[in-house]
This record gives C-alpha cells, structure tokens and sequence, in this order.
C-alpha cells in the first residue's frame, strides 16, 4: 500500500543581516525613508566608514537636526542626540567643549543645517570647532511636504515654489570653504564608496570638516521636478558628477540639467578652537 506522502520540511529561515547591523538601534526598523531616498546609502556609507576606522564607538556621537536625515540619530547604536531644528551644531559644540576626547558628527539635512541653522555653520566652522558635519543634500524640505529650501537650484520646482524657484541658492562646498572648514567634499549617493573614504578622511582630520552628499528625494523634489524614482536621480549623477578634486570650491555651483563638480575641495590644516583656547590659558598663566 502505498504511504502518505512524505511532507517536505520547510526550509530553515535564516534573517538577513545587515554586515552594519551592530552599529543600528534595530529595534527602531523600519525606518520611514521612501524607496528610492539617498538617506540610507548616506547612512550605510558612514557606518562603514565608522567601521573602517574601528574606534571605540563610546568615544563617538552623533547629533542631527529636524527633517528626514535627522532621523540618523535615532537609529545609530552610539551616543546620539536628535535635536531642536537647525540646532545641532551648538548641541555638537557644547558636547565638543564638555568632552574634548569624543569623535563628535553632526549628521543632518540642508535646510536644517543651512536655512535656520545657516548661522550656527558659518560661526562653528570659523571658529574651527573639532568635529564631523555630514549634510545630506536634497534640495528641499522633504520631511514637512517639499518646500523650497536654501540649496533649492534656480526654476526648480517645490510646494513652495510652483512657478519656479527665482531665489539664488548656496554652493555648500563654497560656504564651507569661506568659512573656514579645513577639509571639504562633495560626493553623491551614486558614488558609495569614495563618499566612504571621503567620511573617513573627514572624521580623522582635526577640526571643522565638512562632507556634503547629494541625495535623491524622489517623493517631493524628484516629483516636482520630474526627475522620476531614485534610481533615475542615480543616473542623472552618473551622467552629470563630474569628479574634480582641489577645484575651486566658486565653481561647484549646481544648476539643473548642467554637470556638477564633485570631489575633495578643500584638505588644510589650522589650529582648532579648544588648541587657540588653550594657547590662551597657557599665556594668561605665564603673565602671571
Ligand atoms: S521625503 Fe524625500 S528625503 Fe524624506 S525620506 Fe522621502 S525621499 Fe527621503
């Protein structure tokens, strides 16, 4: 007589880890970003990045600000502070003052970091504050719907700006570079691994270092602007970055449709604010 057929065993399921997974508050995922954002490649890169370096992650601290990258605070398994908008460079600051021996990183978005806190950037970077800025750039307030934004380009579209924007927008890397960054890069999500190496390069400098990312918002800036899903944004880097390193930072201007420079600006080394402050003291107590 024939049996009852066998049953087949189901097959083992094994999760899928991510090889950064250690560096996550996994318990915080999923995360909200939209398919196709740049944020999670902008994330990936720092976390191996982290990982390159092999520092003693309680001697690292993120800070961001408000909008949809400041949302990295919340899911790195490191001392992180996710603050008041447009605020985290004086969050960063007090932290870099209270305790010198931290790696301390502002992760955050470009209307956070250049719109209400625009002030609060141009003021750390001449004072040469020891730490890590990462500013992922998609041209608009993505987060609160897609309004203009200050990096927003010329005849872009946003809910803000239906007609196209008419507000001249910053060059971040020339903003950067006027006021006094000590390193400065450009690089975009498309180009994952020299964004990596550029993080590294800019975490283990002394001083104010600067590391902007071009990211798509496929949601609200791509959709304005009929640039289509994120993979297509990729595209358009691939046929439009153009990789110049020690450019003139006047010349990384971006404008809709036109190659972009992108690269390493600017590698320079100066006294950092606590080194001139200790200066400072050591000399007060010589006159002593
Ligand atoms: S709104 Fe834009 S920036 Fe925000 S998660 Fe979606 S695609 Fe990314």
């Amino acid at each position: 007589m024939p049996g009852k057929p066998k049953e087949k065993a189901a097959p083992e399921f094994v999760p899928a880890r991510h090889p950064m997974e250690k560096y996550l508050r996994t318990e915080r995922l999923p995360h909200i970003w939209c398919a196709g954002c740049g944020l999670g490649t902008a994330l990936s890169c720092f976390l191996f990045a982290l990982d390159e370096l092999g520092w003693d992650l309680d001697s690292v601290a993120v800070v961001s600000g408000i909008g949809c990258a400041g949302r990295v605070a919340g899911y790195v398994r490191l001392d992180s502070y996710h603050t008041t908008h447009g605020r985290a460079l004086p969050f960063a600051t007090g932290l870099k003052l209270a305790k010198p021996d931290l790696h301390v990183v502002v992760f955050s978005g470009d209307g956070d970091l250049f719109a209400i806190g625009g002030n609060h950037f141009i003021h750390a970077a001449r004072r040469n504050i020891d730490m890590t800025v990462i500013c992922v750039n998609n041209f608009n307030y993505g987060m609160t719907g897609g309004q203009l934004g200050p990096t927003t380009p010329l005849e872009a579209r946003c809910t803000t700006a239906p007609y196209g924007n008419f507000e001249p927008p910053f060059n971040l890397v020339y903003l950067a570079a006027s006021a006094g960054a000590t390193y400065v890069a450009r690089w975009t999500t498309l180009h994952a691994r020299r964004l990596q190496h550029a993080m590294v390069e800019a975490l283990s400098r002394k001083g104010f270092t600067f590391v902007e990312v071009i990211s798509p918002c496929p949601t609200n800036y791509g959709r304005r602007n009929r640039l289509g899903e994120g993979l297509d944004e990729m595209r358009y880097y691939a046929e439009h970055a153009v990789i110049r390193h020690g450019a003139d930072p006047k010349e990384a201007d971006i404008v809709p449709g036109k190659d972009f420079l992108i690269g390493k600006f600017v590698d320079m080394e100066k006294l950092t604010y606590l080194e001139m402050y200790r200066a400072k003291v050591a000399q007060l107590k010589g006159k002593r």
